[in-house]
């Protein structure tokens, strides 16, 4: 059995977890609460935000029709990324997290 090899353009979007990682010392002492293994973080780049809303989305010419990919978005990037991938005609779906509860209030 072999996995295909995973080929992804570029996009806008900070992904990469040791990119993150790299960040992430300088961070330590202005985020707090949010235990990073479960938190799921807003995509956009830079932003370390938890994220409210998943963007699903699907690239005609990249992927398989059926597929779908996603990137997660926190309130103040929803549009952003929202228009990015809709002026491509990429965005499919946008869907609350239904794990984006807010801790201890
Ligand atoms: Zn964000």
């Amino acid at each position: 059995m072999y996995d295909s090899p995973r080929r992804r353009a570029a996009p806008p979007v900070a992904a990469r977890r040791s990119h993150v990682r790299h960040q992430r010392h300088r961070l330590a002492r202005m985020t707090a609460p949010i235990p990073a293994d479960e938190a799921q973080i807003c995509s956009a780049r830079g932003c370390r935000a938890p994220a409210a809303w998943a963007l699903r989305w699907n690239n005609p010419r990249l992927h398989d029709p059926a597929r779908r990919k996603t990137w997660l978005a926190c309130p103040a990037h929803r549009a952003s990324l929202g228009d990015f991938l809709d002026a491509r005609s990429f965005l499919r779906e946008v869907a609350p997290l239904p794990g984006s509860h807010t801790l201890g209030s």
